[in-house]
């Protein structure tokens, strides 16, 4: 979808964008189903990049310490945890730069990935820049989806990172849809960019071809040392405005109301859903910061009549860095 009619679609009136957006989520999808994701990190910290928002950074002094990667042991004990708590769907995510085939840490990915593949759930990872090769590998061994945010927009992307390019993530995510995993992509909101950034993210995005199979849109959780450690929450209007859009530019996609929804009320967090978010990450952790509760966020989905049932797809996603 082009950056024109988004925009268009945007500054409506709220309550008929929503009411546009919720149209085009029950022609594809049931209206009460959200699926639940959790999120696990599997390396943590020591990252050598600097994205802006990420307590992960060793550029910054955050109070997370560099962990190794953890044991194939220690994460097929946590897949089938979550297995047993009704997830049908597991993602290791690295908060590394990237990997390259033929490296220790790549071999040690694709034995995880082999043997959590056998769990019988979709295995979904997130391990920084990859090119064709690892893709192959990665599918080969197992891997159903690979996410790779590009944040936010092109123009806007340099003022947060310095370390590797808007093209790069692009180059990477041609790699993933080249070997035929599924792309998991989205941004990141409340890091000072401008509605204008945030509709060319979804222009950029919907124009993916595929496009993503599912949206991630995170708000920023300010981690204390990092250089947005002091941004203001975002507006939940501005939000929920933006999960319409990007239910209409990307209908056949999961929206999904990813990082910081710990500073989203519950009615906020019920708008997102009826403008067209169908997915959350479900664990009281989301890599290194807070998540709400699980107990709050079933009662919350319970209150709403929501499906909670295991038939949906829950997702449990690992972090390595
Ligand atoms: N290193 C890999 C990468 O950069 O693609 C994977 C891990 S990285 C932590 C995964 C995603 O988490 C980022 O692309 C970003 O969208 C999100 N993220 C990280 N820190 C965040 C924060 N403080 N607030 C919101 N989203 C965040
Ligand atoms: Fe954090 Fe990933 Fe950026 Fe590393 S590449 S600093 S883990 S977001």
């Amino acid at each position: 979808m082009k950056f024109d009619q988004l925009t268009a679609f945007y500054h409506q009136p709220l309550f008929d964008l929503i009411s546009q957006s919720r149209a085009v989520h029950l022609e594809r999808w049931s209206g009460d189903e959200v699926q639940r994701c959790s999120l696990l990190s599997i390396k943590t910290g020591g990252c050598s990049e600097d994205c802006a928002y990420c307590a992960q950074s060793s550029h910054y002094s955050t109070g997370i310490e560099r962990e190794e990667l953890l044991s194939i042991e220690t994460i097929a004990a946590a897949a089938k945890r979550a297995r047993a708590q009704g997830a049908t769907r597991f993602c290791m995510g690295a908060a590394w730069r990237g990997v390259r085939d033929g490296s220790e840490k790549f071999e040690r990915v694709l034995e995880i990935v082999r043997e959590v593949s056998q769990l019988g759930m979709e295995v979904c990872v997130t391990l920084g820049e990859i090119g064709p090769a690892e893709a192959r590998k990665l599918k080969a061994a197992g891997v159903t989806a690979y996410n790779h945010n590009v944040d936010t927009s092109p123009e806007f992307y340099p003022e947060i990172v310095s370390t590797h390019t808007f093209n790069d993530r692009l180059n990477t995510i041609a790699a993933v849809q080249e070997s035929g995993m599924s792309v998991c992509c989205g941004g990141i909101i409340g890091m000072g960019e401008s509605e204008n950034d945030r509709l060319r993210t979804l222009e950029v995005l919907s124009n993916l071809d595929p496009p993503p199979e599912s949206v991630p849109i995170n708000c920023l959780m300010a981690m204390p040392g990092t250089p947005l450690a002091d941004q203001p929450a975002v507006d939940i209007f501005e939000l929920v405005r933006l999960i319409a859009v990007a239910r209409i530019a990307l209908p056949n996609a999961r929206v999904r109301l990813a990082a910081g929804r710990t500073r989203i009320s519950r009615e906020g967090q019920a708008l997102c859903f009826f403008a067209g978010a169908n997915s959350i990450f479900f664990g009281d952790k989301l890599l290194t910061a807070k998540n709400p509760e699980v107990d709050l966020d079933l009662s919350l989905l319970r209150e709403l009549g929501l499906n909670i049932e295991s038939k949906d797809r829950s997702y449990v996603a690992v972090a390595l860095v």
